[in-house]
């Protein structure tokens, strides 16, 4: 039996929650983000603040400038979280294969809900109008037999509409979509395809899987599946948080290296306590190093056992920026981020290995539980109050 997915996404998230909390802000150009002064980045646009060309990740200082009556307004993710989960909520009562991308976004396998609810499109229709009469946002569905056409549907769908793409509509349905819009495919393979005159799905489409093949390896069946719109992969509930990471845009670019040390301990820190109050251990530790220059790399460590300890983390991401070969040039923003969870290794009956750091991170974390993040800081810390988290 055809699969039944659907992608839900909500429109301008972060924005919304803000312009419905606030009403002075409806109607006007609004983003979610930091501190233009502070070199801070947009989070999130309102649709009033994308008409100026305003988008997520550009500078807060950018933004303004193409909108002086913008409202720029601090993040509030506690908030955002807790609107999350009443959405997450919302769509488990149609199904219970549902899986959250980010805060903002889910899949839904509702192949086994249409009995009891509908059709899909029902379903959806159903969904929209909910989190509108609960919540006061608007959502954008997205409708396929797979996760993939799915969510190319419910972006074309946006802002506050539905979209579904009948099996016999995908291939013209992507005909017209830049090369980029298909899974895996980031800068590096849509040079190299435009390079072979392949700049939308349309003109992949006519390509040989044996030329793709020649051309990509194993990654070019996968382009060739997608180009035609096929994708298998299963709606994964249990995949509800796949990394968790902190980063630091700074006030100034700096070649400071204890500076950028002192940053990357700050960082493992919150990285560590949040992957604390999830009850989760993560077994590989990327840094995220951003040059004045704009220029991003990032650099993964795989841990033989996986860890939630601070002083894992950041002794990992110290070793990761030392192999990084900054050569003296100056830093604009540094990420530390833990992935590859195993939820098992909780379980484990065996003592608690105290050299990680492990007891003292505990008890760190239950005075800033009592007294507030400020209260305890190592020693290092002290006067490293000038980088300012933008996420
Ligand atoms: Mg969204």
């Amino acid at each position: 039996m055809p699969r039944k997915i659907i992608h839900v996404d909500m429109d301008a998230f972060f924005a919304a929650i803000e312009q419905r909390d606030r009403p002075s802000l409806r109607g006007r150009p609004v983003v979610v983000g930091g501190d233009p002064e502070q070199r801070g980045v947009v989070a999130a646009a309102s649709y009033e603040a994308r008409d100026y060309g305003i988008r997520s990740a550009m500078p807060t200082a950018e933004a303004r400038r193409r909108c002086a009556q913008l409202a720029i307004i601090p993040a509030d993710h506690e908030k955002y979280r807790r609107v999350s989960a009443q959405v997450m909520a919302l769509l488990r009562e149609y199904t219970p294969l549902v899986e959250p991308l980010s805060v903002d976004e889910a899949f839904l396998d509702v192949t086994g809900s249409v009995r009891l609810f509908g059709s899909a499109r029902r379903i959806g229709e159903q969904i929209r109008q909910r989190i509108w009469e609960t919540l006061q946002l608007t959502a954008s569905v997205g409708i396929a037999r797979n996760k993939f056409v799915a969510k190319l549907a419910s972006l074309q769908a946006k802002p506050d509409g539905l979209l579904e793409i009948r099996a016999d509509r995908v291939l013209e349905f992507l005909v017209p979509l830049p090369v980029e819009a298909l899974w895996g495919v980031g800068e590096t393979t849509a040079s190299r395809l435009r390079q072979l005159g392949f700049t939308t799905i349309g003109q992949l489409q006519r390509c040989p899987l044996e030329r793709l093949a020649a051309e990509f390896g194993k990654h070019g069946r996968d382009l060739y599946s997608l180009a035609r719109g096929l994708d298998e992969s299963p709606v994964q509930p249990g995949r509800e948080r796949k990394s968790l990471s902190h980063e630091q845009t700074f006030a100034e670019d700096t070649d400071d290296g204890e500076f950028l040390e002192a940053t990357l301990l700050a960082l493992s820190e919150q990285v560590g306590r949040r992957l604390r109050a999830h009850e989760l251990k993560g077994r590989t530790i990327t840094l995220k190093v951003r040059y004045a220059d704009f220029r991003t790399i990032t650099r993964s460590k795989t841990l033989p056992r996986p860890t939630d300890s601070d002083k894992q983390i950041y002794e990992s991401a110290r070793a990761l920026l030392a192999a990084a070969g900054r050569g003296g040039r100056k830093v604009r923003l540094l990420g530390v981020g833990v992935s590859h969870f195993d939820v098992g290794e909780q379980l484990r009956l065996l003592p608690e290995d105290s050299s990680d750091g492990s007891a003292v991170d505990r008890a760190i974390d239950e005075v800033r539980e009592r007294f507030g993040p400020g209260s305890v800081r190592r020693a290092r810390l002290v006067d490293e109050g000038t980088a300012e988290e933008d996420r």
